[in-house]
């Protein structure tokens, strides 16, 4: 089987601040940067152990230009910065090529204390919810999985999210390598992190066929922006409601219909 790996920042061990995820600040960014690196690194080492035949590993944030390709081993393919398709994150992924979806360095959503980074895709929104559950990236990732049927089997990030990743994929193989509160977090040594996450990939191929997505037959998605003209202006989407100027509401049964919307009214910047 090819496993899909898409790498976000936010949940690499030991990160606590913006400019730890930002290249413009290169003093704290680049050694977050080498552990992100080693983190993925670690996870495509344990899926090509256990019999994956290839990785292709997505770098997710920001710029999509952060891992080091020459740091991750042989085996891999890489999808550097943004096609501009409505997967975003989880761009690259099909119905047919993968037996396995893995998210690293994942955080918890909008609203959430369990990161001082916590946030859904861009800075505009209170918190996003979506068939009223608070709403994270690794959740709207997921589905995109579910509706291409490849089954999500390794989450890596703080403890908040991998608590919320069981509650939905009861059998996902978690590596938590930090515990956020308030504004700080206490994190793993980084090479216990990346022990971890390399013996939790091998597991999670191993278990792949027991993470199936539950995908729900509608979907009802409401952002709560900041900024009532924001609000405003975004639900102009086709299909989109404005509730108490500032929320903006769509409904569909179809994933990629969500997707869509999510593309143009809750992932720009
Ligand atoms: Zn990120």
């Amino acid at each position: 089987m090819k496993v899909f790996l898409s790498a976000d920042m936010e949940g690499t061990c030991g990160i606590v601040s913006w400019p730890e995820t930002e290249r413009s600040t290169p003093m704290d960014y680049t050694p977050a940067q080498k552990q992100m690196t080693r983190e993925v690194a670690a996870a495509c080492r344990g899926a090509l152990a256990a019999g994956a035949e290839e990785v292709l590993v997505k770098d997710a944030h920001d710029s999509a230009r952060n891992l080091d390709p020459a740091g991750l081993p042989r085996g891999i393919k890489m999808n550097r910065s943004w096609s501009g398709d409505p997967l975003s994150m989880m761009s690259g992924l099909d119905k047919d090529s993968y037996g396995a979806v893995f998210f690293t360095g994942y955080h918890a959503w909008a609203g959430c204390p369990g990161n001082p980074l916590s946030h859904t895709m861009n800075g505009r929104n209170d918190h996003v919810t979506l068939n009223g559950t608070l709403c994270s990236e690794f959740l709207i990732n997921s589905y995109t999985a579910g509706y291409y049927g490849v089954p999500v089997a390794l989450v890596t990030g703080d403890q908040a999210l991998c608590d919320f990743a069981k509650t939905l994929i009861p059998a996902i193989t978690t590596v938590p390598v930090n515990v956020g509160r308030g504004g700080s977090v206490t994190s793993l040594h980084p090479d216990e992190a990346v022990e971890r996450i390399e013996a939790a990939a091998k597991e999670a191929v191993a278990k792949a066929d027991q993470c199936i997505v539950p995908m729900p037959e509608h979907f009802h998605m409401e952002i709560d922006f900041f900024k009532h003209h924001v609000a405003y202006s975004k639900s102009f989407y086709p299909g989109a409601v404005l509730k108490d100027d500032k929320f903006v509401c769509f409904d569909s049964d179809d994933w990629f219909e969500m997707l869509r919307f999510c593309h143009f009214v809750l992932s720009d910047a």
